[in-house]
């Protein structure tokens, strides 16, 4: 066994809300990774398994505890320009991923809202893009992994070996064992662009609607809401929808298989670099300008429809929160927290309309809103319905009141969501309490799950401030 080289570092969540001291150890093999386990045991102590650190809360943090970041394992190791499969590392990102595979006419299936989350923590918190209504979520591309457990031994996993440990590992927010190798399946692209088109939503029940219509039909649809718009106007936004083009239909497309013309830009106008542009929201947010914003943003909408469709990169459409770099420094010094509620269709309008306005009444006003359709997944702690989700960007306050205030309206909220037969996700989540867990999965879910733990990681060697703090 080496010697593990564990660092006193600062581990936070995305959102810069949470977060504390902790001792990291970077593994660059699956041995390193076991004598890492070996050593906590040998002192009594836990392990949180963390990759890229996008997750918004306290899902790969252990204050006080020990982390391994697993960036350090990224390479690709296999990949077949013909079947569009690629065996990689946990630390490989979804960036990594796309800029190897473009240049053969493939994209990963499902990517989320940033291009850096790596691709062990993506199965671990079974991600979604915006086509997950039609696709399912990230794990239905994963065909098999190599999960290390604290119990012992590599498992091998895939729908047909160790079936309940896949179903549960994509999923199981790191609890169960680390993906040391994970076989991804990606999609043909004929082109290196998407067919996109703005549609201006009315209101909230027009924004579901046009999910309704379109979910047969289109590859990726995601709507941007107006959550300062009140009554009649209530939801109000502008829906994106995106469609691949057919073989031989975009063939200037093509010279978007070089994966410099899919990046996004790092300069605004070819002249500012983008990275400067976080001060400029900073100010919007402490000039309390969001309302102004979020009218302009709504305004425009109409023009980008009139300009529709209009053709875009892959990664452009993709990955718009990553065109400004650091965007989330807006929020300093309190940070952010996303509260992402599923809804069931039947119940979405009242439910969401509902969460929205009770923010509206206490104050609380999310600066950004994101409506995705979902579907059911056959993974052990999904957090997916059939029906929708919203996800809204909060501000946190640097005062203990202020913090309390939010904690409280959006855990009365969860309520809401939860008696309405509503679900929630780690990734995005700070705030549920341990009383909520069983009721986000079901009571035969939560048994099923704390029987793998039991079974793969015995003595809790891998814990995170989440797992702590919902009682798993
Ligand atoms: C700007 C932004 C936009 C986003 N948009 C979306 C979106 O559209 N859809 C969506 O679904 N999510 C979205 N997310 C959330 C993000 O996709 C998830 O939080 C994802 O899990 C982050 O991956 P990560 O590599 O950063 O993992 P981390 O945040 O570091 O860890 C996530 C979880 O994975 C576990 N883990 C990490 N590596 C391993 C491993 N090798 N083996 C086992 N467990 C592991 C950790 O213990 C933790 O529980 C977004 C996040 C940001 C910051």
């Amino acid at each position: 066994m080496t010697g593990i080289d564990w660092r006193t570092e600062w581990v936070g969540g995305w959102g810069m809300a949470s977060g504390g001291r902790a001792d990291v150890f970077r593994p660059t093999t699956a041995e390193q990774i076991a004598d890492a386990f070996t050593a906590a045991r040998a002192d009594g102590g836990a392990v949180a398994l963390r990759g890229s650190g996008c997750s918004y809360g306290d899902a790969s943090t252990s204050t006080g505890g020990r982390v391994l970041d697993l960036t350090a394992m990224n390479r690709i190791l296999a990949f077949d320009p013909h079947a569009g499969i690629a065996r990689v590392e946990p630390g490989v990102t979804i960036r990594d991923l796309w800029r190897h595979s473009i240049r053969f006419g493939w994209w990963p299936r499902v990517v989320p809202g940033t291009m850096a989350v790596s691709c062990g923590g993506a199965a671990a918190m079974n991600i979604h893009g915006k086509n997950n209504y039609a696709v399912g979520p990230f794990g239905d591309c994963v065909r098999s992994f190599a999960l290390l457990t604290p119990a012992g031994g590599v498992l091998r996993c895939s729908r047909e070996q160790n079936a309940d440990v896949f179903h549960a590992a994509i999923s199981g927010f790191g609890m169960l064992g680390c993906f040391t190798e994970l076989d991804l399946e990606l999609k043909r692209v004929h082109s290196g662009r998407l067919s996109v088109r703005a549609i201006v939503a009315r209101d909230l029940q027009h924004n579901l609607q046009i999910l309704e219509d379109m979910r047969g039909e289109a590859d990726y649809l995601v709507g941007w809401l107006d959550l300062h718009a009140r009554g009649a106007l209530l939801g109000r936004g502008v829906m994106h929808r995106a469609d691949q083009f057919a073989p031989g239909e975009d063939p200037e497309g093509l010279r978007f298989f070089d994966p410099v013309l899919q990046d996004v830009p790092d300069r605004m106008f070819g002249v500012v670099p983008k990275g400067w542009l976080w001060p400029g929201m900073w100010t919007a947010v402490k000039l309390g300008q969001v309302r102004a914003v979020n009218w302009a943003k709504w305004k425009a909408g109409a023009r980008e429809e009139r300009g529709s469709p209009y053709r875009q990169s892959h990664g452009a459409f993709h990955f718009l929160l990553d065109y400004v770099p650091r965007w989330h420094w807006m929020t300093k010094p309190g940070g952010l927290i996303q509260f992402q509620p599923f809804v069931p269709q039947a119940v979405g309008e009242r439910v969401l309309r509902t969460v929205v306005e009770q923010c509206q009444q206490a104050g609380m006003v999310p600066y950004l809103g994101v409506l995705k359709r979902h579907r059911p997944d056959a993974f052990l702690m999904t957090h997916a319905v059939d029906g929708y989700s919203l996800a809204m960007d909060f501000a946190v306050s640097t005062t203990k009141r202020g913090r309390q205030r939010l904690w409280q309206l959006l855990q009365r909220l969860a309520d809401v969501v939860l008696d309405a037969g509503g679900r929630f996700y780690y990734a995005k989540d700070s705030v549920l309490l341990a009383s909520s867990f069983a009721r986000v999965h079901g009571d035969v879910a939560v048994a099923g799950f704390r029987a793998l733990k039991q079974r793969l990681d015995p003595a809790g060697l891998l814990q995170t401030d989440l797992s702590r703090r919902m009682g798993v």
